[in-house]
């Protein structure tokens, strides 16, 4: 947070809810005071639908740059804003809006911050390779979008519900660019897990600490790289199993400062400084600590 809020400060935040243990606050205002933004990054709880048509009302007339969108907002924001970038489009979903002169500018940020955090985290190019994509609701659809950004060579949506993995498929069909897409059941993935090369658990499955892997982890094995979207709790019996079996498995927690820090350079679009990966990660890595509850996240 700026050491001075005055006059001039400029507002971000959060919707969502609940919000009780969001990382956000901390990994945003960690980067502006970094970057020396006079801004400050705010919780917004919002409990209903009524809730966030004022909000939004608020959000046009206060000086804000920007904010951000979590469960269970994220469609709802997207059919709100007066622009909606293709990549949220695409996506079904905003997690990010600018404000503009009152006007709301709905991006997503989740897909680029997946294609981030693989990169930087695992050194994982999805150019190509085969992907296995367990989930289908948003956040599996912004990673279906990151692969087609991506060009990925093929991507085989898994779901315990496979008409949503069809549906999800479907919908994405006119925008694949000869990236290559299925959808099956759990039950039916054990032979494109076992040959893919990047396996992505975009599932809800994980957040809580008793939960079981989403696949069975006897399905990996050593030179694939495994993601778990989940970042609370760190250690999720899919990554335990990843790295029994000699996979590469990296949590979540890389996805979510990068959606934050690309969230930030749409936000500050006339500095050609990027807001700084490694202190918003050294951030919500301090807040995690102080926040280890597993019921509810960010994104
Ligand atoms: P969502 O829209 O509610 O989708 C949930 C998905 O999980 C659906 O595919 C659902 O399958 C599946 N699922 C739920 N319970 C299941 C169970 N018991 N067995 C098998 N499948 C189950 O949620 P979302 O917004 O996509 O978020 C999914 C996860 O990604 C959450 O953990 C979220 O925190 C995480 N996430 C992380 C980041 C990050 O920055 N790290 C960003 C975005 C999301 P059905 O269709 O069969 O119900």
């Amino acid at each position: 947070m700026t050491s001075t809020i005055g006059g001039r400060t400029k507002l971000a935040g959060v919707i969502g809810w609940p919000l009780a243990h969001t990382l956000s606050p901390a990994m945003h205002n960690a980067a502006y005071q970094a970057m020396g933004l006079d801004w400050v990054y705010l919780p917004l709880p919002v409990p209903d639908q009524r809730g966030l048509l004022a909000v939004l009302d608020a959000v046009r007339v206060l000086p804000f740059v920007g904010f951000n969108v979590t469960m269970p907002y994220k469609a709802a924001v997207m059919s709100l804003c007066d622009e909606v970038a293709m990549l949220a489009q695409m996506a079904g979903a905003v997690n990010t809006v600018q404000v503009v002169d009152g006007r709301l500018i709905g991006y997503n940020t989740d897909a680029r911050g997946l294609l981030e955090s693989l990169e930087h985290d695992a050194g994982f190019s999805a150019e190509g390779k085969r992907v296995v994509l367990l989930g289908a609701g948003g956040a599996a659809a912004a990673a279906l979008v990151a692969f087609v950004l991506a060009k990925a060579g093929e991507v085989t949506v898994v779901n315990r519900t496979v008409d949503r993995a069809e549906e999800l498929v479907e919908r994405m069909g006119p925008h694949l660019r000869g990236v290559s897409a299925r959808a099956c059941g759990t039950d039916d993935a054990e032979e494109y897990v076992r040959s893919a090369d990047l396996v992505v658990n975009a599932t809800s499955v994980g957040m809580s600490p008793d939960d079981p892997s989403p696949i069975p982890t006897q399905w990996l094995r050593a030179g694939q790289t495994v993601e778990d979207m989940i970042y609370r709790p760190a250690d999720t019996a899919l990554l335990r199993g990843a790295s029994a079996a000699g996979a590469r498995g990296i949590g979540g927690l890389g996805m979510l400062v990068c959606q934050g820090a690309t969230a930030i350079d749409i936000w500050n679009e006339n500095s050609q400084s990027p807001a700084p990966r490694d202190v918003m990660r050294d951030a919500a890595t301090r807040a995690l600590g102080q926040s280890p509850l597993p019921e509810e996240s960010d994104s």
